[in-house]
């Protein structure tokens, strides 16, 4: 029989909420939580329940370090999955990157799919998040201009777009070249309609204070999705909401 997961139970529910702080610790509990998610059954937690900062274990530090560093030899972004086991009890994150044929293009959805379909045969059938870098340009100021420390509208719509094969779904790391990002959908985020086109997408977002952390920011709140970001090797703090 399978056990409920309760993430917010056994982590003492009432001390979560008022809780402004994550231990080291407790994002990995969270995202083994996700793994309980279905089409059905929404395990995210809800909104405000989110903490105002997420402490940073070493081993997510290392990850973040290593994949930025590869990015910024070569330019070329990297991806890692993060997948919980059958018995929801381990929490995996590939240590080999995926990493995009061009620099600064974009990983192909195929190599990833490898990935998700490998650990699968290896017992870590639940996908419940993902890692990505953004490379940079070399110009500080350009990196400000081009935004690479957030998301794209892109890496938005494939966050929010309802696939069959992740219900899980729920966390969306990025290595920036000068912060660490993540997003979490929330128990009140909608999805996008599956027949939601990417050009539709980008066009309604397009245009929008390009360039900044607004658009983020605009994307998150109505998808009612929680962001988070901070300096490498500190702790995340939320920027929304
Ligand atoms: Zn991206």
């Amino acid at each position: 029989m399978e056990r409920e997961p309760s993430f917010e139970k056994t982590k003492k529910g009432e001390k979560l909420q008022g809780e402004a702080t994550w231990p080291a610790g407790e994002l990995r509990h969270y995202l083994r939580a996700l793994a309980y998610n279905t089409p059905e059954k929404n395990f995210c937690l809800e909104k405000d329940k989110f903490p105002q900062q997420i402490v940073l274990s070493h081993a997510w530090h290392e990850i973040f370090n290593r994949m930025r560093a590869a990015t910024a030899e070569d330019a070329h972004e990297r991806w890692a999955m993060i997948g919980v086991n059958t018995d929801r009890d381990r929490l995996y994150v590939s240590r080999d990157f995926v990493r995009a044929q061009k620099p600064r293009s974009d990983i192909d959805a195929e190599s990833m799919l490898n990935k998700v379909v490998a650990a699968f045969n290896r017992q870590i059938p639940h996908l419940v998040g993902d890692i990505h870098s953004h490379p940079q340009f070399g110009f500080r100021l350009l990196e400000k201009w081009l935004g690479q420390d957030c998301f794209s509208l892109r890496d938005f719509y494939s966050f929010l777009y309802p696939s069959e094969y992740a219900p899980s779904f729920g966390a969306m790391f990025l290595v920036g070249p000068n912060e660490n990002r993540v997003v979490f959908r929330s128990r009140e985020t909608e999805l996008l309609p599956s027949a939601f086109d990417e050009q539709l997408f980008e066009s309604i977002w397009q245009n929008r204070d390009l360039f900044t952390i607004r658009p983020n920011i605009a994307i998150a709140r109505r998808y009612r999705l929680v962001l988070y970001g901070g300096k490498p090797g500190q702790t995340l703090m939320r920027l929304f909401p």
